[in-house]
């Protein structure tokens, strides 16, 4: 029969994989519950809207990337792009603003977006995020941003930059991007295809495209970063002087936008060298109008997403070291259930242990209990127990299974 594949864009998780993955897992629950962040989910699936309003109509994600069907009751639902939008409508749909705020929360799982498959970038891919909602304290900024630091620090992550920058306020962008319209308008000739058409919706959009010459058009382009109301820019001052406090190297970059609509100050990126062409690692920043369009009173947040696999291609995380682990082998099927006994009181006691299951001869066992990793190796033998340290071949005997039990726990 054919064979059927895993779709277009999509992935196994292989044990060493899986391996690296739970001890990326277990750095960021450390990291994250340490600074007094709370493990939050919302369902893989959402109402369409809540992205449509959320993300924004003319953003790539919510024009071409989303996974959008009917459910059989007619209701038009999506896959999650991203995890801000459903975090913060839960936030309302709880009444978590009556909590005391900040309200810290984090998040990792799948989310689905509909791109050209390549490396690092696929159609169902893993995040990990955190959102600090109720705050526009710009210690939350730099926490966060500092946050993304530690987890990409301890997964020794290479070739990590930061870039960071303020978008201001939704009004200074509204009026910041007339100006940009007309700088634009005055070289359409020069702007790709895409930029010219969504010029009159989204001009900052301009800023992700790597076509030659509407960046050549860009480098004298007005920067937002220049047209900031005196609070942002302190604001921004702020959150810098904090991560300066702390030591951290980053890029001011006023080219830095965002591919999201609902970015209000702050914003920041994460890339690494070691990546190639899909280079961020992860990025966010501040949404102080997000809740209030979800039903929300006005709530000041900021938070971030980095891709887990992005965040794995580029970290030396292999799997875990294991202490010990033992394998049990045995010369006669006869001795089978004595050693699957040892097994299960090896195991809750807490000892990694494994055993013979495929009907191998002592001597594929022992190549097998190798090729495991096993450290020691228990042999049942119709004259008496031995075990062996794998690394030296040495053998000694025992004389019963609670023996080797007492001599291996
Ligand atoms: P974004 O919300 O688009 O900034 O995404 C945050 C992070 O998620 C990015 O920096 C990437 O590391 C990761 N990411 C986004 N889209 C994909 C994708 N299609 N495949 C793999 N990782 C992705």
């Amino acid at each position: 029969m054919d064979k059927i594949q895993a779709p277009r864009g999509t992935f196994d998780v292989l044990p060493d994989d899986g391996r690296a993955r739970l001890g990326l897992l277990r750095i960021c629950e450390e990291t994250l519950e340490r600074a007094g962040y709370g493990p939050f989910d919302t369902p893989i699936f959402e109402a369409t809207e809540l992205f449509e309003r959320g993300v924004g109509e003319t953003t790539d994600v919510v024009e071409k990337e989303m996974f959008t069907f009917d459910d059989q009751g007619g209701r038009s639902i999506t896959l999650r792009p991203e995890g801000t939008a459903p975090v913060c409508r839960a936030y309302v749909e709880h009444g978590m603003h009556k909590q005391p705020q900040p309200v810290k929360l984090w998040y990792w799982g799948p989310f689905f977006r509909y791109e050209a498959p390549q490396a690092g970038r696929y159609r169902q891919f893993t995040q990990v995020g955190l959102e600090a909602i109720g705050s526009d304290d710009p210690s939350l900024d730099a926490e966060s941003i500092l946050l993304l630091t530690d987890v990409l620090r301890r997964a020794h992550t290479r070739g990590v930059r930061v870039r960071l920058s303020s978008l201001g306020t939704a009004e200074t962008r509204r009026t910041y991007s007339d100006e940009l319209r007309e700088h634009l308008l005055a070289h359409q000739n020069d702007l790709s295809d895409d930029v010219r058409n969504r010029l009159d919706r989204n001009p900052l959009r301009a800023f992700d495209s790597d076509h030659p010459g509407t960046q050549a058009v860009l480098t004298d382009a007005p920067r937002l970063i220049d047209r900031l109301a005196p609070e942002d820019a302190e604001h921004f001052a702020d959150v810098r002087a904090l991560l300066d406090e702390a030591n951290l190297e980053y890029e001011v970059d006023g080219t830095l936008v965002r591919g999201l609509d609902y970015y209000t100050r702050t914003v920041f990126e994460f890339e690494s060298t070691e990546l190639g062409a899909q280079s961020a690692l992860g990025g966010g920043g501040r949404y102080d109008g997000l809740v209030e369009m979800l039903g929300g009173p006005p709530t000041p947040a900021v938070g971030w997403a980095a891709g887990v696999e992005r965040i794995l291609l580029a970290s030396e995380l292999g799997p875990e070291e294991r202490s010990r682990s033992i394998f049990v082998a045995y010369d006669a099927r006869g001795l089978f259930r004595d050693g699957f006994s040892l097994v299960q009181a090896l195991r809750a006691r807490g000892v990694p242990a494994n055993i013979e299951q495929a009907g191998r001869s002592l001597k594929g066992q022992l190549k097998h209990a190798d090729r495991l990793g096993a450290d020691t190796v228990v042999i049942f033998l119709d004259e008496g127990l031995e075990i062996r340290d794998m690394k030296t071949g040495e053998q000694r005997p025992a004389a019963s299974a609670e023996e080797a039990l007492k001599l291996l726990t």
